[in-house]
Parts: structure tokens; C-alpha cells; sequence
């Protein structure tokens, strides 16, 4: 048999020459598969058993064309798709994204992510992703609501609350997932949790809204506990001024830290007096509901500076979260962040540092919290969305936060002890990524070559 490095070296060549022009979902694959490798010297079964070799194929890929009616009554065409990536846990379950980037290789790398991530949770949960490179920015709400519907038509046929169970993500928020929602249920005539994210009013969860970023800022408590610290006190930069990024901000108030930066496509914004709970409502009002740009915040509050075109991680920090996007941070930006002092980083936004950048954290030591461990919060309480729905129950705002709490802990519990296990101590990246495919490996080995 050859050995670990090159079985896995082997994997890696068939996936290049499978998936050419997808660099994010190489990116992502390969991140796991180094992971994995003292599992595979250790473990031949999942060898025997061609689980690598089938991990990284989809099950199922679903591309589908998008046409809809513009206000100006032009028609205009966007391509949709979904990607089941695994089922070897539970129905698939990921999130939709509208961004003009959006491409296979971009939802591929996204749903693969997905299958750890869901693992880690606990859950009964698949992993799966989906999307349309449609971009709501500038759309009026009946063009939103018209692409929604036409979007659903297709996806309908393909989802169902046993089978598939998309939810939000990027440009994917509580209006659209009302859209979606009103027509998978005009088209099959059933009320299901066939999504999540859903309002409180029509089958939603409490904590759903906030849970990445509460998540995320709790899996940064469960990392600072370990050397005796906590988030009070804490300086802290902040990307993105979307969902993850709006709660993590309200979440690091909570527990007495203070952030300086928000961000989004067009700049950032520094206001080194910290941006409170007033500031912070400006913020949620600004994006969620006027849907406008995060640089009137440095018209607005005085003594707040707008960097445009600028990322947050120039500005010199204690903890990080980025919560934008993919490869955000740079391999220069991970080296100024260390060098600027930062002890900690934790991911909202999926895959957000580039390859070289995590090495740069990994190398320097930092408390380092990967998106695939840290962002799971909100996909968590996707997954308890679902067991609300199954038992027609509603639990209150304090059961589902606590257990998110004790879901994060959870999941920093197994990344911590699966990269000491294996010789990595301190390591979330290893960790993370072996904790989460040990228990899809098995259950596809159960299951069979399907
Ligand atoms: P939102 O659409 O609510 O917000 C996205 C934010 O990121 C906006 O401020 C947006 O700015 C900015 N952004 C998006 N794309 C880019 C880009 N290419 N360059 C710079 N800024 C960008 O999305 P979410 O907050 O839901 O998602 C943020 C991240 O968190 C994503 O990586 C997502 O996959 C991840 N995530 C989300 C979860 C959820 O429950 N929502 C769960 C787990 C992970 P602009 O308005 O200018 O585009």
C-alpha cells in the first residue's frame, strides 16, 4: 500500500483534474485531506473503502436556468444551482447564496465545507449548498420576490424537508427566505420546515438570526478559556456588516469586549471608540432595512473614519472576526494581524484566510478558530429550527441559546481533543477537519458503496 502522503497526493491529482477553474473548491479539499493524513496511516478501512475517493465527488449537482421579469418588464436570466454534496448523516442541509460571484466551484467548495461543519454540530445533518450568481443589491422587493419565485420553481422539485433543507447565507436573509418559502408552499400545498431561517411568525426559531455570530464569539470564549482568559476587555476587528458580523458585534458587547471595524464590499469603517448598542442599531437599520452602504456610519457618529477600499486587518487588534468572505485575509494581512499583537481569530464567514495566511496563524501560534468549527452556531440552530418544526413545538429564547452554548462547546471539546489525539495539540484547523470526517466516514462505510 503507499503510504499516507502519497495515497493522499493521489486523491489530490484526480481532484485537480477533475474540477479545473474551481480554485476555492481545490482550496477547501485540500485543506481537509492534509488534515487527514496520521487518520489514514492509522486507519486503513477508510482506504479500503474509497471514502476519500467519495467524499470529495457531490452526490448530486443541480444546475438550473433562472429566468424573471424585471420592473421595466425585460426578462432577464441568472443560473441557479444546488449542490448535495453528502447525505451519509442526514438530509442535506446548507445555505443559499446570491452574490454576482457565485459559480460551481465557489458552491462546490461551500457544500463541501458544509459535511464537516454539520458532523461537528452534532446533528442529524448532511451537508449541502446552493445559490444563484443573482444579485439582490439595487433590486427592488418585487423584483427580489418575482427571482425568489422563479428560483424556487426549479429547487422545489428537488428539496423537501427530509431530503434537502436549504437556509441563508450571503444576500440570502429573512425577506428572501419569505419569498422562497411562499412559493415552495403555493407550488407542493404543504406547510414543512422545508427551509430554515424561517420568521418566528411562520415556523422560524429564536437565536436563528443571531446564532453565527453569537456562535462564533462563544467558540472564541471556549478558545480563551483554555488559557485562563475571557473576551472582557478585548480589542477587537470585525469584517463584513451583514448578519454573522451584526450579532458577533452585539455578542463581543455582551461580554464586556469592544469593537473597532465593520466592513463590506466598498471599504471599512474605524471608530475607535468602539461601536456600542446604539451604534450598532444604526448599523442593523442601515444594511437590514435601508440596505445601504457601511460608510454613512463614518458620517454619521464623529470620531469614526471610513478607509475605502480597505479591509479591517490593518487596524491593530486583540481578537479577529472576519465575517465577509471567502479568502479575505491575505497571507500579508495574517502576518500584519500577528505582528500588530492579535492572540485570536475566529471565523464567521466560510474559508475567509487564504491557504498561506493559515499557516501564518497556525506557525505564530494564535488561538485560530477555522469557519468549518467556529461559524457552526448558525447551522446548529438550523438544526434545532428543524426539530421544532418535526414536533410542532416553539422553545424559548433562553433553551435555544443555551443550547447553542452548549453545541459550541461541544464542538471546540472534539477539534481540541482530535488534534491532541493526534499529535496536534492546539490545532483547530486538524482538529476540526478529522473530528467532523470521522463520523461521515463511518456512516458511509455502514451504508455501503452508495
Ligand atoms: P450577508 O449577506 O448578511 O452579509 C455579507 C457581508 O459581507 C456584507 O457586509 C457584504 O458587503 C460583505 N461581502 C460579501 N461579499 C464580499 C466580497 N466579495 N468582498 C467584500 N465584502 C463582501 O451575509 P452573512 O453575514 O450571512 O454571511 C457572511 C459570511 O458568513 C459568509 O462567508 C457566509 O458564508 C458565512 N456564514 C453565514 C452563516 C449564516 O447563518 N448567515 C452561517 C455560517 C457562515 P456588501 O454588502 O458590500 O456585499
Amino acid at each position: 500500500m503507499p503510504s499516507g502522503e502519497s495515497y493522499i497526493q493521489s486523491i489530490m491529482d484526480i481532484v485537480k483534474s477533475r474540477n479545473v477553474g474551481e480554485p476555492e473548491f481545490l482550496q477547501a479539499v485540500a485543506e481537509v485531506l492534509e488534515s487527514l493524513l496520521p487518520v489514514m496511516d492509522q486507519s486503513p478501512k477508510y482506504r479500503e473503502n474509497k471514502v476519500l475517493e467519495r467524499i470529495v465527488e457531490p452526490e448530486r449537482v443541480i444546475m438550473f436556468r433562472v429566468p424573471w421579469i424585471d420592473d421595466k418588464g425585460q426578462i432577464q436570466v441568472n443560473r441557479g444551482f444546488r449542490i448535495e454534496m453528502n447525505s451519509a448523516i442526514g438530509p442535506y442541509k446548507g445555505g443559499l447564496r446570491f452574490h454576482p460571484s457565485v459559480n460551481l466551484g465557489i458552491l462546490k467548495f461551500l457544500a463541501f465545507e458544509q459535511v464537516f461543519k454539520n458532523s461537528l454540530t452534532t446533528l442529524p445533518m448532511g451537508g449541502g449548498k446552493g445559490g444563484s450568481d443573482f444579485d439582490p443589491k439595487g433590486k427592488s422587493d418585487n423584483e427580489v420576490m418575482r427571482f425568489c419565485q422563479s428560483f424556487m420553481t426549479e429547487l422545489s422539485k428537488h428539496i423537501g424537508p427530509n431530503t434537502d433543507v436549504p437556509a441563508g447565507d450571503i444576500g440570502v436573509g429573512s425577506r428572501e427566505i419569505g419569498y422562497l418559502f411562499g412559493q415552495y408552499k403555493r407550488l407542493r400545498n404543504e406547510f414543512t420546515g422545508v427551509l430554515t431561517g424561517k420568521n418566528i411568525r411562520w415556523g422560524g426559531s429564536l437565536i436563528r438570526p443571531e446564532a453565527t455570530g453569537y456562535g462564533v464569539v462563544y467558540f472564541a470564549q471556549n478558545m480563551l478559556a483554555t488559557k485562563n482568559d475571557s473576551m472582557d476587555g478585548k480589542l477587537c476587528t470585525v469584517s463584513g456588516s451583514g448578519n454573522v458580523a451584526q450579532y458577533t458585534v452585539e455578542k463581543i458587547n455582551q461580554l464586556g469586549g469592544k469593537c473597532v471595524t465593520l466592513s463590506d464590499s466598498g471599504g471599512t469603517i474605524y471608530d475607535p471608540a468602539g461601536i456600542d448598542a446604539e451604534k450598532l442599531a444604526y448599523v442593523m437599520e442601515l444594511k437590514n432595512v435601508r440596505r445601504g452602504r457601511i460608510k454613512d456610519y463614518a458620517d454619521k457618529f464623529k470620531g469614526a473614519e471610513y478607509l475605502e477600499g480597505k479591509r479591517p486587518w490593518g487596524v491593530a487588534c486583540d481578537c479577529a472576526f472576519p465575517s465577509a468572505t471567502q479568502n479575505e485575509i491575505s497571507e500579508a494581512d495574517a502576518k500584519t494581524l500577528v505582528k500588530n499583537g492579535c492572540k485570536l481569530v475566529s471565523e464567521g464567514a466560510n474559508m475567509p484566510t487564504e491557504a498561506a495566511g493559515v499557516e501564518v496563524f497556525l506557525n505564530a501560534k494564535i488561538l485560530y478558530g477555522p469557519g468549518k468549527a467556529a461559524n457552526a452556531g448558525g447551522v446548529a440552530v438550523s438544526g434545532l429550527e428543524m426539530a421544532q418544526n418535526a414536533m410542532h413545538t416553539n422553545w424559548s429564547r433562553e433553551e435555544v441559546d443555551a443550547r447553542l452554548k452548549y453545541i459550541m462547546e461541544s464542538i471546540h471539546t472534539q477539534a481540541r481533543q482530535a488534534a491532541e489525539r493526534y499529535g496536534m495539540a492546539g490545532n483547530y484547523v486538524a482538529g476540526a477537519n478529522i473530528a467532523g470526517f470521522v463520523k461521515v466516514a463511518d456512516s458511509m462505510i455502514d451504508q455501503g458503496a452508495v
